[in-house]
């Protein structure tokens, strides 16, 4: 199997250790530490910043809260330091990529790029969302909240995927929140903008626990599964993870390894909505989690799922 064969290449990103632990040693020295100067970009330059506090910390970078010293205006800024891997860095240069083709409300906007070449750091400004992450609300939505965010997260996939940008990254965490409850893609680090029809996309990039079957094993699928449809699969686990509140692949608590997971995907039933949620929140996600990639619903045609209907 094709992960068996490239196992040392998987990204595994399940629950991030707590920040103490990561790899990240960010320290309360980076409060209203001023960004410092360079290259300007959409009339704000580094040094019109000050940094505030760490928003979060990812794999690929840090992400700070901050304002601009003459408007006041808060925005975050993801930065990547020349001393990291420069897998990072090639990295967040092809989300800078994609933040520049997109504009989109459903797409967290960029405001501009900042570059230090001579220590190779590189900074993503982008518009501050307020309300944390989807991941801190998991367990607490009911449906019509879901079908709320549901509708947002697919006109964003569905303006993606028209712009032929796969995210492979799709998880509560990269969905951010802001207090007009908003919630907007963010997180373009592993994704891909396609640019010939025959372009695959199997390889083990993104997070590992919402890889879709056919992501895991592009034999399966005869290597010609629908590229977009692993962005399906990833959503359509993330809103059942939003209502159980636990990654539905595994019982909860159970702290999953790869070949767990790989079974789960691979071998096991699609994970499908508990007793007592509505036919259409059942139908929805089983639309969603379809292990043939071809039967999966697009992004287009689930937005006119039942369960999204303004009535309902
Ligand atoms: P990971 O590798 O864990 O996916 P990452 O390094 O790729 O992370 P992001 O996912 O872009 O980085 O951001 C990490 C965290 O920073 C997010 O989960 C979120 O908490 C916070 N964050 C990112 N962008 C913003 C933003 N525009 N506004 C507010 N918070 C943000
Ligand atoms: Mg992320």
């Amino acid at each position: 199997m094709a992960l068996v064969r490239e196992r040392r290449q998987l990204n595994l990103r399940l629950p991030l250790p707590p920040i103490s632990d990561r790899r990240f040693s960010v320290s309360s020295s980076v409060t209203t530490t001023t960004v410092a100067a360079t290259s300007g970009c959409n009339g704000i330059s580094a040094g019109d910043l000050e940094k505030l506090n760490v928003l979060g910390c990812g794999n690929g970078g840090i992400v700070y809260k901050v304002s601009h010293k003459t408007t006041s205006e808060i925005y975050a800024l993801k930065t990547v330091n020349g001393d990291m891997d420069p897998i990072f860095t090639r990295q967040l240069m092809r989300e800078m990529e994609i933040l520049r083709r997109t504009d989109s409300p459903y797409v967290v906007k960029c405001h501009g790029i900042f570059e230090k070449p001579v220590v190779g750091e590189v900074s993503i400004l982008m518009e501050y969302m307020d309300g944390g992450t989807l991941e801190s609300l998991r367990g607490g939505v009911t449906e019509q909240k879901l079908a709320g965010f549901a509708k947002q997260i697919l006109k964003g996939l569905s303006y993606l995927h028209a712009l032929k940008i796969v995210h492979r990254d799709i998880k509560p965490a990269n969905l951010l929140l802001n207090s007009r409850n908003e919630v907007k893609i963010a997180d373009f680090g592993v994704s891909k903008i396609l640019v010939r029809s025959l372009d695959s996309c199997n390889s083990y990039v993104g997070t590992c626990a919402y890889m879709s079957p056919e992501r895991f094993d592009s034999e399966s699928s005869g290597g010609s599964s629908d590229i977009y449809a692993g962005d399906i699969w990833s959503f359509g686990l993330m809103m059942l993870e939003l209502l159980v509140g636990h990654f539905p692949l595994l019982p909860p608590g159970q702290r999953p390894d790869w070949a767990t997971l790989m079974c789960a995907v691979c071998f096991g039933e699609p994970p499908r909505a508990p007793e007592g949620c509505s036919e259409e929140f059942r139908s929805f996600v089983e639309c969603c989690l379809r292990k043939d990639s071809s039967k999966r619903w697009t992004a287009s045609q689930l937005l006119a799922h039942p369960f999204l209907r303004e009535d309902l």
